[in-house]
């Protein structure tokens, strides 16, 4: 690395430590004597993902983050949800240690922690992905995705068709307690 300031190429490490994912090191030009900070980081070997087609493509977390970022949108996700996502994937797919991988794995991969995360996004992700086969696998989740909505609107042990007002009694009562 050259110094920043004269462009000598040789400086001297006067600190360093390690920070999230790699290290940071303060050095000295041993020219100018001027200080400045290096990242190092690990850059994992190259990833390909095999897409549908065959056709080979080296994995880009970037892409991966638009990806999630679109089946997310305007979703009620607390700030960083996304990228976190985004990197728990990218961390395990270079654990899996694999020059390859198929587009599929990842997209199961991205659906599996959707559904936890939040089940609309799931929805979208995965008929964007075209992963729902055929239309019964789409109308299945959707059918869960209702019926979960419902559970949670309705209190338990209620009938389903209650008046509103009669709802928003049992509701306050169910909460004072
Ligand atoms: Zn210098």
């Amino acid at each position: 690395m050259n110094c920043p300031y004269c462009g000598y190429q040789d400086s001297r490490v006067i600190d360093s430590r390690d920070v999230n994912d790699g290290i940071r090191r303060r050095r000295q030009c041993l020219s100018c004597s001027a200080r400045f900070t290096t990242y190092e980081r690990l850059q994992p070997s190259s990833l390909f993902v095999i897409k549908k087609d065959e056709r080979r493509e080296e994995f880009s977390r970037d892409k991966l983050l638009t990806g999630i970022r679109k089946a997310c949108e305007k979703r009620p996700l607390p700030t960083g949800a996304v990228d976190k996502l985004a990197d728990d994937i990218e961390a395990e797919l270079y654990r899996l240690g694999k020059a390859e991988i198929p587009s599929t794995i990842i997209g199961d991969m991205v659906m599996e922690r959707l559904k936890s995360l939040d089940y609309i996004a799931y929805i979208r992700f995965a008929s964007v992905y075209r992963a729902f086969t055929d239309i019964t696998t789409l109308k299945q989740a959707v059918d869960t995705l209702v019926s979960s909505e419902t559970e949670v609107s309705r209190p338990a042990g209620q009938l389903p068709l209650l008046p509103n007002e009669e709802l928003e009694r049992v509701a306050k009562r169910r909460s004072r307690k």
